[in-house]
């Protein structure tokens, strides 16, 4: 079966019922600080919004085969998307469907001339995500079962952000805080860190996993100062406290925090910084996302050399959308799923989340058979032409 045809295209969703519970506060996402990689200018410091794309649209590529069978990868952003229109299509259409191996090779090599990591693996991570959502249509198969799974019958996940009480309220038992303070806040930041750290451990107490996510503001001297200082804490992991391109800078972290189990790589592409995470022993846990490394092909790769390394893999979001839940369903060398609380406090997750969406329960989610592809359950008349 050949691909007939490689298209970006817009969701337009049907109108979904509003969250109908009144939060008893806004979430922490509205005011909150979190140290960033431009804390350093004082324009852009207090919150990310203030410096982000201007427009930084939603995607989704839709690759159709010969019989019409199609299926659905999603991106962001218009460079990936032009990526995609003007670099890929034309090699594309034309080749076997079910080669993907031969095609995600194909999209990184015509990338090469202008660069594969960042853009162009958002780009390639979409299609490859289409080209496994088809070829589980054209089996009537789900595709944790292409990959090998289903390796387990929950997935445990965590909750990511700064509202502990009301995520400890909802059953999650491990937590993740975005810190809010860096480099740029001097030693006021590090003692405003330390309690800000500490008053979460009191809130989820004892018998419950902590970490910190440091979004790739930090230093090698500050990350040792401010772990030294939260050792009393016990984290299970600080997470992307450096640039991620800084090879150097993860193997000095490394031999300065031999007793910090440190986490990285939502920001790293393809697999070949992983390849140099894992030969330097710079990190225990890694994070590749799913939409950014070059698609579900390029995280199996990647748990495959972690599973030699001895170490885990935890999906950047995993347990958000359907793409991350079916790799995480399949491979035995990833335990935890993460899972962004994004609605305010008092709101349900479901409600939050939209009906079919699976939802935490007791800090996990529970195994359901899987329909053919991802499951999307997105229908063809949602789709229209993204550049118009
Ligand atoms: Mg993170």
């Amino acid at each position: 079966m050949k691909i007939q045809s490689v298209e970006v295209v817009r969701i337009q969703h049907p109108a979904t019922s509003v969250p109908s519970s009144t939060p008893r506060r806004p979430a922490w996402t509205t005011s909150a600080e979190v140290a960033n990689p431009m804390s350093g200018f004082p324009r852009f410091k207090a919150h990310r919004s203030l410096y982000g794309p201007r427009q930084w649209p939603s995607f989704a590529v839709k690759v159709t085969a010969e019989d019409g069978t199609w299926g659905l990868g999603t991106g962001n952003g218009r460079p990936a998307a032009a990526v995609i229109t003007d670099a890929f299509a034309h090699i594309l259409e034309g080749e076997e469907c079910l080669a993907i191996e031969k095609l995600w090779d194909m999209m990184f090599r015509v990338s090469k001339p202008f660069g594969t990591p960042g853009i162009a693996t958002v780009a390639i991570s979409s299609v490859d995500l289409a080209l496994w959502d088809l070829a589980g249509k054209l089996q009537q198969r789900p595709v944790y079962e292409l990959i090998g799974g289903p390796a387990r019958d929950r997935i445990f996940t965590y909750a990511t952000g700064n509202d502990v009480d009301w995520y400890r309220e909802l059953g999650f038992r491990a937590f993740k805080l975005a810190c809010p303070y860096g480099p740029a806040d001097g030693l006021d930041g590090l003692e405003r860190n330390e309690e800000f750290v500490a008053r979460a451990r009191d809130v989820i107490g004892d018998n419950a996993e902590l970490m910190l996510d440091c979004y790739m503001a930090f230093d090698v001297e500050y990350t040792v100062r401010l772990a030294e200082r939260l050792r009393p804490y016990r984290l299970k992991w600080i997470e992307e406290c450096l640039i991620p391109e800084d090879i150097e800078a993860h193997r000095a972290l490394r031999s300065r925090l031999p007793w910090q189990s440190l986490a990285s790589g939502e920001h790293m592409y393809t697999r070949f910084p992983y390849q140099q995470m894992i030969k330097y022993d710079c990190l225990d846990i890694l994070q590749p996302d799913i939409h950014w490394v070059g698609g579900l092909s390029e995280c199996v790769r990647i748990c495959h050399m972690a599973a030699a390394a001895g170490k885990t893999v935890c999906l950047h979001g995993g347990a958000l959308n359907p793409y991350g839940l079916h790799l995480t369903w399949a491979m035995p060398n990833t335990p935890w799923g993460e899972y962004f609380v994004g609605s305010a406090p008092g709101v349900p997750l479901q409600e939050a989340a939209g009906s079919g969406s699976p939802v935490p329960r007791d800090s996990h989610i529970d195994f359901q058979p899987g329909e053919p592809g991802f499951g999307l359950r997105i229908k063809e008349e949602w789709l229209s032409p993204f550049w118009t």
